[in-house]
């Protein structure tokens, strides 16, 4: 007969209570700083993770809270110590998420969202099974470069470098498990957050189980 205890049992065994790692990606523009701003404040299962980055800081961006600015000299040493769970030279300037503050909140239960690029997303397909693939697409490719015309911070020659990456990065689309199509903001972290739930409220996965 059911009691108390088998019931507690079962549910420990089969729920999840580790948080869920978040892969955020889109070609440039997409939208995925603004959608994950967005998301963070509406939800607050989901963190922020905060790359390191040795591109220099846009007017506005503040250290420690957009990125952290580092200069190359001292990325490649963390690259080699090990810190980052994933990193890539993306523009020419590198990124890369720190592992130990992801992983200490995923231990807390909470859904840590990372909006990395395209290699990113693959080096962290193969360490983490469990992760959490979202692709974000702009509604056309004229609003794609409206929204880079109204940011104003590249110049002519970065546009059209991040264009070339963009062509790219759209090939790698077919890795991710889900599309968003990002035409409303509300709409659109709408969706993630219903994906995000989702994958939650899987069972879990056999392995984890035991
Ligand atoms: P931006 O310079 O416009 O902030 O970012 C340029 C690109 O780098 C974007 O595609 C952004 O998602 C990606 N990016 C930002 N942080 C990371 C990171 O930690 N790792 C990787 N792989 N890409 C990142």
């Amino acid at each position: 007969m059911l009691n108390s205890s088998v019931f507690s049992r079962v549910m420990k065994k089969w729920s999840r209570t580790r948080g869920r790692l978040v892969v955020i990606s889109s070609p440039t523009a997409g939208g995925k700083t603004t959608v994950c701003a967005a998301l963070i404040k509406s939800d607050r299962t989901c963190v922020r993770s905060v790359s390191c980055t040795t591109r220099r800081p846009r007017k506005g961006e503040e250290d420690g809270v957009d990125y952290y600015f580092l200069g190359e000299k001292a990325f490649k040493e963390k690259i080699k110590q090990g810190f980052f769970l994933e990193w890539a030279k993306v523009h020419d300037s590198y990124y890369g998420t720190p592992g130990r503050y992801a992983e200490d909140l995923l231990k807390k239960g909470k859904n840590v969202i990372l909006t990395i690029d395209v290699n990113g997303g693959k080096q962290v397909k193969r360490n983490f099974k469990d992760a959490c693939f979202i692709f974000l697409l702009p509604p056309s490719f004229n609003e794609m470069l409206k929204r880079i015309k109204r940011r104003g911070t590249e110049s002519r020659a970065a546009v059209s470098l991040r264009l070339s990456t963009a062509e790219k990065e759209l090939k790698e689309l077919p890795a991710y498990q889900y599309l968003v199509i990002n035409d409303s903001l509300n709409d659109a972290v709408c969706r993630i957050r219903s994906i995000i739930k989702a994958e939650n409220s899987k069972i879990k996965h056999a392995k984890e189980a035991h």
